[in-house]
């Protein structure tokens, strides 16, 4: 024992073995990407930034069910309900703590009429204190400008299904 870890030593064995791991692995096709001007392959299943959605006659989606919130495991959404002036069962608060979202899809999986997505944005961050909560108006704001993305990859979705 004493002597085989005497060899080690002075011959630098383990050393050496290191380098080959290098050595071997310098003239091996790359895999590093320069993020962000090049980008990995994404699926359309990915679960990234919530985003309300509308039908296409500006109505929204949501229902005020509530059942997104009932289903998060993370306790992550908040939803306060109202009657609208039409009759209609509408949110009159919708937040999401992003802090607490584990992003496992269980709000959009339970969502009958298709109203909260998670999109496949993932470059976002946070400046300041509060920005974490997605509230009603940012979350329907997502949903406007990225629409035409989210109905495709729905429609990917289903065709994968
Ligand atoms: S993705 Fe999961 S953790 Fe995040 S809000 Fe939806 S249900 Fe909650
Ligand atoms: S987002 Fe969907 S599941 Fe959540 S309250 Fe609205 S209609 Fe119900």
């Amino acid at each position: 024992m004493r002597i085989g870890y005497l060899y080690k030593t002075l011959f630098l064995s383990e050393l050496r073995a290191g380098l080959g791991v290098t050595w071997r692995n310098l003239f091996r096709p790359k895999f590093t990407i320069q993020y962000p001007e090049e980008k990995t392959p994404q699926s359309p299943r990915f679960r990234g930034l919530h985003a309300q959605r509308r039908y296409p006659n500006g109505e929204e989606r949501c229902i005020a069910c509530k059942l997104c919130e009932a289903v998060c495991p993370a306790l992550a959404i908040t939803i306060e309900s109202e009657v609208a002036a039409d009759g209609t069962r509408r949110t009159k608060r919708y937040d999401i703590d992003l802090f607490k979202c584990i992003f496992c899809g269980f709000c959009e999986e339970a969502c009958p009429v298709d109203a909260i997505v998670e999109t496949r944005i993932h470059e976002y961050h946070m400046e300041r204190r509060g920005e974490n909560i997605l509230t009603k108006d940012k979350l329907l704001a997502i949903g406007d400008k990225y629409e035409a993305m989210i109905a495709a990859d729905k429609a990917a979705d289903a065709e994968y299904r």
